[in-house]
C-alpha cells in the first residue's frame, strides 16, 4: 500500500531524556550522544547518555514502583492500561513510524504498514491476557490442599536492539506489564527516539511513575549496568549472540537473575523443486531482503534443489533488480540504508570476503550513492557452506545461494550452524514438508510462508540462538514467577 509521506519538517523528535518514575531527567553525568539519519548522515538529535547511577536510579524507582501502587493493581486495570496505550500508539500512528523511518532508515512504508500495526497488536493482545494469569490447583497425596499462583518476576532490565525498535519495545513491555512487573527498558543507541516517545504515551495512558523507566545510552555501560545489578530480577535481552553470552555471563556473575535471550541467526530458506515458483521466489527474496536485511531470523542461506536451481536462482535474480533503494520517506522506496556506518561497513566487508572466497556474485555488491549507509540488494550464487557468507550472521541485504539434491542432506546442512533461531521450507509435498519442520533445529518453522509474525505465536531459538520464548502465552510466562502453596486441612 503507498501511502502519502510526512516531510522532515513535519517530524516531531518528542523527549530526549531519559524516562525515569514518571519523569524526564538528563543523565546524572550531563552526558549526551548524537541518533544520525542513516539516510543523510546528518544528526537528528542529541539524547541523555545514561550509565550506572541512571541505571541506579531507574531500577531504585521500578522497585518501588513494584512494591507500591503497581503490585495493589489488578490485572484488569492493567490490561486497561495496556489497551489505552495501544490506543494511543494507533493514533499517532503516523508520527511514530516517520519518527521510526528518520532514526532507523527503513522504508516509511514498512514502518507504517509492518511495524506499527504488528506493535499495536502486541500490546492489544497481552492487554488481554493481563486478568487471565492464573495458576493450578493440584490434587496432592495427605490432607493438603495445593495449589500455585503465577506471580510477576519483579523488576525486569530489557535490552533491545535497532533494527525494529517500536516493535521490539513492544514484546518486552507487553508481556512484563501484563504479568504486574516492572521495567527498565535500554534501548540500542542507534535508535533511541521512538521508544521515547512511547514513554511519553505510556505517561499519558496513566501508568504510574516507575512501572515504565527507559534509558538511552550504549551497551556496555548503561545495558552492563543493568545485566549486573543486583536489585533487577530479570534480564530479557536482544541482540547479538556475542552479547547474549555477556549477559548471560553478568547474570551468572551478579544475582542470577532470570535470563532471556533472542540472539542472531543464519536461518535456511529451502525450496524443493515441487513447489509452486512464484510464491517461493517472492518467499526467498522478501525472507531476506525485508527490512534492509537486518532481521534476526532473515533467511540469508537459500538452499535450492538441483533440478530448478538454475532458473530459479535466474528469477531471484530478476526480482531483486526490482528492489529500489533509495530515501527511506519517498513513496516507492523498497529498501532503505543500513541503521549505521559501523553495519555499512561490516556488510561490506563481507561482500568482500564473498568474491574473494570464490562465490559467484550475480547482482549488487557495491554502495549505492555517496551519502547515507545504502547498499545494493547482493546475491551470491555457489555459495559453499564453509563459506564466511555462509556461517556468519551479516545482518544486511546479502543472499547466500546454495544447491542440494536430497531431504537428508539438506537437513544436516541446515543444522551444520551453531544457530537455530528460524527456517522454511517451500513443497507441495506434505511429506517433505513435516520432514524439515520436524528436522531443522529452529525455534521457527514456516511452510511455504516466511516472516509470519503475531503477537500469539511464539518466537525464539534453539541453540545459541536464544534461551526462552517471547510473544504468546509462553512469552507471558517468561515473566512470572510459579509459587506452590500448600495448605494442611
Ligand atoms: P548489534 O550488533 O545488532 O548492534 P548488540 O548485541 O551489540 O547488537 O546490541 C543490542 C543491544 O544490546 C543494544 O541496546 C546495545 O546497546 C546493547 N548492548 C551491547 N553491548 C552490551 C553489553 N555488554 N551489555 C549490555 N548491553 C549491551
Amino acid at each position: 500500500m503507498k501511502t502519502a509521506t510526512p516531510s522532515r519538517a513535519d517530524i516531531k523528535i518528542g523527549p530526549t531524556r531519559l524516562l525515569i518514575n514518571g519523569e524526564w531527567q538528563d543523565a546524572a553525568s550531563g552526558k549526551t550522544f548524537e541518533t544520525i539519519n542513516p539516510a543523510t548522515e546528518q544528526v537528528i538529535a542529541r539524547v541523555a547518555e545514561a550509565d550506572q547511577p541512571d541505571a541506579d536510579r531507574a531500577v531504585a524507582a521500578a522497585r518501588r514502583a513494584f512494591d507500591g501502587p503497581w503490585r495493589k493493581m489488578s490485572g484488569s486495570e492493567r490490561g486497561r492500561l495496556l489497551y489505552k496505550l495501544a490506543d494511543l500508539l494507533e493514533a499517532h500512528r503516523q508520527d511514530l513510524a516517520a519518527l521510526e523511518t528518520l532514526d532507523n532508515g527503513k522504508p516509511y512504508n514498512d514502518a507504517l504498514n509492518v511495524d506499527l500495526p504488528l506493535t499495536i497488536a502486541c500490546y492489544r493482545y497481552y492487554a488481554g491476557w493481563a486478568d487471565k494469569i492464573q495458576g493450578k490447583t493440584i490434587p496432592i497425596n495427605g490432607p493438603y490442599f495445593c495449589y500455585t499462583r503465577h506471580e510477576p518476576v519483579g523488576v525486569c532490565a530489557q535490552i533491545i536492539p535497532w533494527n525494529f525498535p517500536l516493535l521490539m519495545q513492544a514484546w518486552k513491555f507487553g508481556p512484563a506489564l501484563a504479568a504486574g512487573n516492572t521495567v527498565v527498558l535500554k534501548v540500542a543507541e542507534q535508535t533511541p527516539l521512538t521508544a521515547l516517545r512511547v514513554g511519553a504515551l505510556a505517561m499519558e495512558a496513566g501508568f504510574p511513575p516507575g512501572v515504565i523507566n527507559i534509558l538511552t545510552g550504549f551497551g556496555p555501560t548503561a545495558g552492563g549496568a543493568l545485566a549486573r545489578h543486583m536489585d533487577v530480577d530479570k534480564v530479557a535481552f536482544t541482540g547479538s549472540t556475542e552479547v547474549g553470552h555477556e549477559i548471560l555471563k553478568a547474570a551468572a556473575e551478579s544475582n542470577l537473575k532470570r535470563v532471556t535471550l533472542e540472539l542472531g541467526g543464519k536461518s535456511p530458506n529451502i525450496v524443493f523443486a515441487d513447489t509452486d515458483l512464484e510464491p517461493a521466489v517472492e518467499g526467498a527474496f522478501f525472507g531476506l531482503f525485508f527490512n534492509q536485511g537486518q532481521c534476526c531470523c532473515a533467511g540469508s542461506r537459500l538452499f535450492v534443489e538441483d533440478k530448478i536451481h538454475d532458473e530459479f536462482v535466474d528469477q531471484v535474480v530478476a526480482r531483486t533488480k526490482k528492489q529500489r533503494v533509495g530515501d527511506p520517506f519517498a513513496p516507492d522506496t523498497t529498501q532503505g540504508p543500513q541503521v549505521d556506518r559501523t553495519q555499512f561497513d561490516k556488510v561490506m566487508a563481507y561482500i568482500a570476503a564473498g568474491r574473494k572466497d570464490g562465490a559467484k556474485l550475480r547482482v549488487g555488491g557495491g554502495r549505492v550513492g555517496q551519502q547515507g549507509y545504502f547498499i545494493e540488494p547482493t546475491v551470491f550464487s555457489d555459495v559453499r557452506d564453509d563459506m564466511q557468507i555462509a556461517r556468519d550472521e551479516i545482518f544486511g541485504p546479502v543472499l547466500s545461494v546454495m544447491r542440494f539434491r536430497t531431504i537428508d542432506e539438506v537437513v544436516q546442512r541446515a543444522n551444520a550452524t551453531r544457530y537455530g533461531l528460524a527456517a522454511a521450507v517451500w513443497t507441495r509435498d506434505i511429506t517433505k514438508a513435516h520432514a524439515v519442520a520436524n528436522g531443522v533445529r529452529a525455534g521457527t518453522v514456516w511452510v511455504n510462508c516466511y516472516d509470519v509474525f503475531d503477537a500469539a505465536a511464539p518466537f525464539g531459538g534453539f541453540k545459541e540462538s536464544g534461551i526462552g520464548r517471547e510473544l504468546g502465552e509462553y512469552g507471558l510466562n517468561n515473566y512470572t514467577e510459579v509459587k506452590t502453596v500448600t495448605i494442611r486441612i
